[in-house]
Parts: structure tokens; C-alpha cells; sequence
């Protein structure tokens, strides 16, 4: 039996935080846990509730997760007319709730996945066990950390072309980053926009060649290099960058552009560090899943949505993935208690 007191638990750094919790006996047992309230959390609930399999779900601290900060989707199948992210995602709850997911605000601050049932705290509050545990903790797009880029968020600052980059036809916008994304959001606009600068910070960009290539060779699209961002102007909506080019150095030139749109594409931060102990990642933190599949490296734990996909990051793959984990954990649970029925059977001979 593992002692938890000795055990370095997967966690955010609470330690300052950290209350005297005895981790040995779990207040609750569950079938089924659903870390995430985004499209791959809901689905998972929509579909494991449907396979009576009681799933408790977690919502995390941004309820909804990343759709909720973005205004109107329009390309979800079966959402003709767009809808407000908020409001899917309300729909998405609606669902998963309607047929018995158990949908409870909280976040899970701390993970055991090294024995069964696995042990998850909830808020440094309170200690569950889970059979199986379905990771749905999305990703987070990394901002610059400018003021005006959150007062102007969804007001034209976007870190999502493929959803906002229709309201920019005949536009002008920019895009920050010189990686592979930075590369496909400028390509995306430039199907759409006037025209599309992109601002990398350094002489080169990090974005595989090929990408490079097409990206310097379209005629819409104008890369600044060595190119930072100080400032977004506009005060209701997004007007202008205040940029500066080489910075330090003799010849740095600060400037204003004109734009309508303000695109981040510097990365994503996949949030899945409260796992990394027990859970396989990337060297970006994207959590490893198996082969077509949303198992993870310890039989039991699933991985949806965009905690685990560096690449579509999209609403509908996270739902469809979703779907995939529930069906997954069903086949586990099966397996688990025909397992636990054949045990108990061995004992009474
Ligand atoms: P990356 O981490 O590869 O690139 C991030 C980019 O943003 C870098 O150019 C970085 O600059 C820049 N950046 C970071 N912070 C700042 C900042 N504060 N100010 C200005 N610029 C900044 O992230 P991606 O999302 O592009 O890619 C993630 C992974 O997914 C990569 O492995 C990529 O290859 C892969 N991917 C593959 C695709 C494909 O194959 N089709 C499509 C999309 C992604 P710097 O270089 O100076 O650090």
C-alpha cells in the first residue's frame, strides 16, 4: 500500500497552500471523473452518462474553458446561423446534464494516479477516489501580457484565426509568432484578409521551411522581423499596433501600423501539469495518447480535446475525441468490474 504523506503528487504549485488532507480515505468513490468543462469534457459526459456510467465532471475554473472567450462560432456542424461560444458551451452543459452527468464546479488541484482507484483533490478541499478519470483540461493560448491586448480581447484581439479571422474580409490585421501556427494563421487570413503582416521577434522564424516558404512567397502577407509588440491601440475596438524593430540596438525604430485585427499565435500552454508525475507529455506538455486512441500511459486515465492535440485544436475534433474517451472508458470500466466479479469469485472457492 503507498503511503501518500511520502508521495511528491502531481500538482500546480499550492504547496504554500497545501492543507493537512488525509489522502488515505477519500470522502467519495467514484465510477467516473471528467476533468474539464470544454467540448471534449461535455462530450465525454454527454456520451459516458448515456453508458450509465455516473460521470461526476469537474468543471475547472474557467467553466466552459476556451470557447467562452471567444464571440460567435460559426463553424460547428449543425450551427447554420453561428452561435456565441458562451452559449454552446451552456448548451454543451445542458446536454451532458440532461442525461445524468454530474457536473460540479471545482478544480482538481492534486492526482494519485499511481494506485486504484486513483485519488484526485478537489480544490485542497477534498480527496475523491475514481476508478477512471478522463482528462479534458484543454489548453491555454499564451498572450503577450500587454494591457490592452486583455481590454481588447474579442474586441479584435484574437488568438484563434480559423474562429475569428471571417470578421476580418478585406481587413488588415497582424499576426504574432514565427512558429508553424503563427504561419497557418497568417495563411488562413490571407485567404481572407487585405493584408496580413506578421511580426516575428527575431531574423529568423522558427516555423518548419516549407511554412517559411509559403508564407514569404504570398503576396498578401508581410513579415516584420525582429518586430515586437508594445502597444494595441484603439480604445473600443482594435485600430493599430505600436510596434518596435530591433530593439536596443542603434538603429531600433519604434512605430505605429494601422490594423483592424491582432492575432497571437506564440503558442499554447497545455494544461496538464497537475498530471505530469504519472501522465507521459510532449516537451510542449501535450499529453501522449496511444495510437488512435485517448489512452494514456496508465491503463484507466483518457485524454480529450486539446490537452492533448497540439495540432487541430478545434471545437469539433475536442468533442469528437471526447466521444472516443467515454467509449474507451466504458470498455475499461466493463473489463474492470468483469475483472473484480472473477477475483471475488476465486475467493468464495
Ligand atoms: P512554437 O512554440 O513552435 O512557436 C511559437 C512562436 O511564437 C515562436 O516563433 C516564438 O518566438 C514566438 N513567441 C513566443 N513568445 C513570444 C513573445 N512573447 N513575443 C513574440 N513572439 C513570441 O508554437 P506553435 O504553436 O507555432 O507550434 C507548437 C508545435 O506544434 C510546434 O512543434 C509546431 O511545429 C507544431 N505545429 C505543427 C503544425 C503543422 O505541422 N501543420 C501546425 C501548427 C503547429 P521565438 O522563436 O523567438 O521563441
Amino acid at each position: 500500500m503507498v503511503e501518500f504523506g511520502t508521495l511528491n503528487f502531481g500538482s500546480l504549485d499550492t504547496s504554500s497552500q497545501k492543507k493537512e488532507l488525509d489522502l488515505n480515505n477519500p470522502s467519495e468513490h467514484l465510477k467516473l471523473v471528467i476533468v474539464g468543462s470544454g467540448p471534449a469534457g461535455y462530450t465525454a459526459g454527454i456520451y459516458a452518462a448515456r453508458a450509465n456510467l455516473n460521470p461526476v465532471l469537474y468543471t475547472g475554473m474557467e467553466m466552459g474553458g476556451q470557447l467562452t472567450t471567444t464571440t460567435i462560432v460559426e463553424n460547428y456542424p449543425g450551427y447554420p446561423d453561428g452561435v456565441e461560444g458562451p452559449v454552446m458551451m451552456e448548451e454543451f452543459k445542458r446536454q451532458a446534464e440532461k442525461f445524468g452527468t454530474d457536473v460540479r464546479f471545482g478544480e482538481v488541484t492534486r492526482v494519485d494516479f499511481g494506485r486504484r482507484p486513483f485519488i484526485l483533490v478537489i480544490d485542497e478541499e477534498k480527496v475523491i477516489s475514481a476508478d477512471a478519470v478522463i482528462i479534458a483540461t484543454g489548453a491555454s493560448a499564451k498572450y503577450l501580457g500587454l494591457e490592452s491586448e486583455q481590454r481588447l480581447r474579442g474586441a479584435g484581439v484574437s488568438a484563434c484565426a480559423t474562429c475569428d479571422g471571417f470578421f476580418y474580409k478585406d481587413k488588415v490585421v497582424a499576426v504574432v509568432g514565427g512558429g508553424d501556427t503563427a504561419c497557418e494563421e497568417a495563411l488562413y487570413l490571407a485567404g481572407l484578409a487585405k493584408k496580413v503582416y506578421m511580426l516575428v521577434r527575431k531574423p529568423y522564424m522558427r516555423a518548419s521551411k516549407i511554412m517559411q516558404r509559403r508564407v514569404l512567397d504570398h503576396p498578401k502577407i508581410e513579415v516584420l522581423f525582429e518586430t515586437e509588440t508594445l502597444d494595441i491601440l484603439g480604445d473600443k475596438k482594435v485600430e493599430g499596433i505600436k510596434v518596435v524593430y530591433r530593439r536596443g540596438k542603434p538603429d531600433e525604430k519604434v512605430y505605429e501600423i494601422p490594423i483592424d485585427g491582432f492575432f497571437l499565435a506564440i503558442g499554447h500552454k497545455p494544461n496538464s501539469d497537475v498530471f505530469k508525475p504519472w501522465i507521459e507529455t510532449d516537451e510542449n506538455g501535450f499529453i501522449k495518447t496511444k495510437c488512435k486512441s485517448t489512452k494514456t500511459n496508465v491503463e484507466g486515465v483518457f485524454a480529450a480535446g486539446d490537452v492533448q492535440d497540439p495540432f487541430y485544436r478545434q471545437a469539433v475534433t475536442a468533442a469528437a475525441s471526447g466521444a472516443m474517451a467515454a467509449k474507451e472508458a466504458e470498455l475499461y470500466l466493463q473489463e474492470l468490474e468483469e475483472k473484480e466479479r472473477e477475483e471475488k469469485q476465486l475467493e468464495q472457492i
